[in-house]
């Protein structure tokens, strides 16, 4: 079957058509500023020169048919007619702790969505326009939510429930919901696979490291525990996010600089982290190369960064009684061989984790322990097209 997975912003659209057997991608795409003046859609297909269409695209419906019209466009598309597509998956950042699963698009999917707006104030607004869209330009077709929250559903109450009084998760389902759902099932469950691990009972740990960033820990693919809280604010140190601080700090700059909450949570989600810290940038490339240059406060914030992934692989081998597994992915997680060494090397002695320095050059999957590792250690590229694919699938199959 070919699946079209979309990923909707509030002010961009990005998809990919896939060929479910294969798992190749036989076209793929951007729509930009949607709703803005100078939209434009960048249509890619492997082989062949990129397919650019500028023209208004007043609101993400018009988006979705400029998709499907390059689709089938006679000379850049890479299907006769849109029968050919089976099922559309779209990525949904929020389900709330009603949805526990990847689902197919219906009434009451759509109120859920909706009614977690204020959870995911900028992501849910958009997925759902993406949903509607499909329903219009192509009706009939089957469309499979697939919830980034999914991931933190299976985690136990001692887990997700934040210590404050009960009524705020009563009243408002305030609890840690974790983030990069998609990412931590697709890669815990590739890294049983690939180092035939006990699909039942492997116990886990991926470090999703890019510009967002949080840690999981899973027991046969299904999360125990996961950093990011209500918002992917908590847990790790990210390119512009504080990960944890201690909620007063908030007050105190609001008192001190004469801010509002909201302004401080912008400066923590927007303005902290490795960026807040070096002064440098967000992009750990720049940090990184900063530090070589000898500045010492972007070495401060590369070394913050890795020994708070340390201390978050800690406790989930803590919390798990055990690890067999720890996977890199994302950006930084696939292509930064140091960090990756300096963490395994600087911490996780005491767990026996030993990483082999020639196989940890690899930015492709690849097992990275040395042979007396007492932890498997690996690089897993993450995939959240191919796993929003792979449920859409699933379900429509199903349905
Ligand atoms: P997101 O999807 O959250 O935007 P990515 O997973 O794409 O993030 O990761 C982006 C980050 O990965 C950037 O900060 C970039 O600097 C970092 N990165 C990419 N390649 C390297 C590399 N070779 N060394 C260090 N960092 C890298």
């Amino acid at each position: 079957m070919k699946v079209l997975v979309i990923n909707c912003g509030s002010s961009s659209l990005k998809y990919q058509l896939i060929d479910s057997e294969s798992e190749k991608v036989l076209a793929k795409g951007l729509c930009e500023r949607i709703g803005i003046d100078g939209s434009k859609l960048t249509h890619k297909v492997p082989g062949r020169e990129d397919y650019v269409v500028e023209t208004p695209m007043p609101d993400h419906r018009k988006a979705v048919s400029l998709v499907f019209e390059a689709l089938t466009d006679a000379d850049h598309g890479v299907v006769k007619t849109v029968d050919e597509i089976g099922a559309i998956g779209h990525r949904v950042l929020h389900g709330g702790a009603t949805i526990t699963e990847s689902c197919v698009v219906d009434e009451h999917v759509k109120k859920v969505i909706r009614d977690c707006f204020d959870l995911g104030p900028l992501h849910n607004p958009a997925n759902l326009m993406g949903i509607e869209a499909c329903e219009k330009v192509v009706p009939g077709k089957k469309n499979v939510a697939v919830f980034d929250t999914t991931f933190g559903m299976s985690l136990p109450e001692k887990a997700y429930y934040y210590a404050i009084p009960k009524e705020y998760y009563d009243k408002y389902g305030i609890r840690r919901y974790g983030f990069h759902g998609t990412s931590h099932m697709f890669v815990s469950r590739e890294t049983i696979r690939f180092g035939k691990l006990d699909p039942k009972n492997a116990k886990v740990i991926v470090c999703h490291l890019g510009n967002g960033a949080s840690v999981s820990a899973s027991i046969g693919g299904k999360g125990v525990d996961t950093s990011m809280g209500l918002t992917p604010l908590e847990g790790l140190i990210m390119g512009t996010r504080s990960g944890d601080i201690d909620p007063a700090v908030v007050q105190f700059i609001c008192n001190h600089e004469n801010k509002t909450v909201d302004e401080v949570l912008n400066i923590l989600n927007k303005k902290s982290g490795v960026l807040g810290l070096s002064g440098v940038s967000s992009d750990f490339r720049d940090v990184s190369k900063a530090a070589a240059e000898g500045n010492h406060m972007a070495q401060v914030a590369l070394d913050a960064f890795r020994y708070r992934v340390a201390k978050y692989i800690g406790a989930y081998a803590a919390a798990m009684n055990g690890v067999d597994a720890i996977a890199f992915t994302a950006g930084v997680g696939e292509n930064d061989a140091e960090t990756r060494a300096q963490i395994v090397g600087q911490y996780l002695g005491y767990l026996g984790a030993k990483i082999d320095p020639e196989r940890n050059q690899t930015r492709s999957e690849q097992e990275i322990s040395a042979d007396d590792s007492k932890v498997r250690l690996f690089v897993i590229p993450t995939n959240e097209e191919l796993a929003i694919c792979r449920e859409t699938v699933r379900l429509v199959g199903e349905a």
